[in-house]
């Protein structure tokens, strides 16, 4: 038989799959994939049920709703001072994820390089390859993730067409700092180069940080396109809602992989996340307020356990080094190790290493957008693990 697509053909299931499925299948706790474990603002859903009887129903228009299409253009002012032409330089997307592909396919061709910086969100590397570039790697320092300056410039080549930057950042609750926004922005300069700016946890950022798009940097507004998700701003992960804003350049070929992949998105989800958008203040300030407590409430549970526990400054989750328990195996083992002795489901930090082998294998991502009972009763559990093995 002729072979399948050499890139998708020889890829696993993603470990957000196959974690969630280890957590059922031993009843355990899922602290793995990231989703919160309640059903989002009432008021939102309310809105999406109402237009779903109300309609319009059919085709929406394929860039998106005229009302998110200017709710997410008056945010980006509202949140960031930037001037955005909701007609020329916002698109909705089925997902961040989706964005994530029309972005990286209508940036990029064959032969060209990507910095992608890690550990990375998984979809990254299948994309950018799909697309016939190639993956450069560079890789963050634990604990504090730092960002290596003098690797990063090394990784630029006259063939660099973009950088993949996500921050605040998956995995590792990172939020890059201004100087290193700073840093970033010379080399895409120096080199000629875009940014797909992957901010899809941009209103989760907690005390202390501040979400600074690399695009309300001097120089990048022509260089950088940045995507949001309706799934993070509103605790909705299951309605895939995304968007895109950027320059009329670089938005028109991303436009038309949009066109040729999903074409639209559905209506009611957009007017919903429209409504969304235009929330006071309150909410948003309320949704980060919120996960800061349960990241808290994470991370004394954790370190109670007996965990080193990395700084977690925005996202859903924090990560922790388990060697201090005494387990000497890798992280994927210790994450199924708990998952069935503990009943409690986290993900291997590896999983997000293009080469796992040249990756931290101590460390365990956690997702604490959860109940307060559900935290608490998972570092019980962790806690009863650990003196087990004491
Ligand atoms: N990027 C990152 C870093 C993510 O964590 C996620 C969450 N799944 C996505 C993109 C995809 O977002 P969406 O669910 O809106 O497709
Ligand atoms: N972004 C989520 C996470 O990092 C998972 C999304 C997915 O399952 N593809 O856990």
């Amino acid at each position: 038989m002729r072979p399948v697509n050499g890139v998708f053909g020889n890829l696993g299931t993603t470990i957000f799959t196959v974690m969630s499925a280890l957590a059922a299948e031993h009843g355990a706790l899922n602290l793995g994939q990231g989703f919160p474990d309640d059903e989002g603002p009432d008021d939102v859903r309310a809105v999406a049920a109402r237009a779903i009887v109300d309609g319009p129903n059919q085709y929406p228009p394929m860039p998106g709703m005229p009302a998110l299409r200017q709710a997410v253009a008056a945010v980006n002012k509202r949140f960031y001072g930037l001037d955005v032409d909701w007609q020329k330089e916002v698109l909705v997307t089925s997902g961040a994820t989706e964005a994530l592909n029309d972005c990286l396919l209508g940036l990029l061709n064959p032969g060209d390089e990507a910095i992608i910086l890690e550990p990375a969100y998984d979809s990254y590397k299948p994309i950018i390859e799909a697309a016939g570039a190639k993956v450069v790697s560079v890789a963050l320092e634990p604990p504090l993730w730092s960002l290596p300056l003098e690797k990063l410039a090394a990784a630029f080549s006259p063939r660099t067409k973009l950088i993949l930057l996500n921050t605040p950042m998956n995995p590792t609750g990172k939020v890059f700092t201004r100087a290193e926004l700073d840093a970033i922005a010379a080399l895409l300069i120096e080199h000629d180069a875009y940014a797909v700016c992957d901010e899809v946890y941009e209103h989760l950022v907690f005390s202390g940080h501040r979400h600074v798009p690399l695009m309300t940097l001097p120089g990048m507004r022509e260089r950088c396109v940045r995507i949001g998700s309706a799934g993070k701003t509103f605790s909705l992960t299951g309605w895939k809602i995304g968007y895109v804003t950027g320059p009329e350049h670089l938005m028109t070929p991303i436009m038309k992989v949009h066109q040729f992949v999903t074409f639209t998105t559905p209506p009611a989800l957009q007017t919903a996340v429209a409504y969304g958008l235009g929330k006071g203040d309150d909410y948003f300030a309320g949704l980060a307020g919120s996960l800061e407590a349960k990241r808290d409430l994470m991370a004394r549970g954790l370190k109670e356990a007996g965990f080193d526990v990395l700084p977690a400054d925005g996202t859903y989750f924090i990560s922790a080094d388990f060697r201090p328990l005494g387990f000497n195996g890798t992280d994927e083992e210790f994450c199924r190790d708990i998952t069935v002795k503990a009943k409690v489901a986290a993900i291997p930090i590896s999983a997000f290493y293009a080469d796992p082998a040249a990756a931290p294998r101590y460390l365990a991502r956690f997702c604490f957008c959860k109940q307060d009972a559900v935290i608490a009763e998972a570092s019980a559990r962790l806690g009863a693990y650990a003196q087990r093995r004491a």
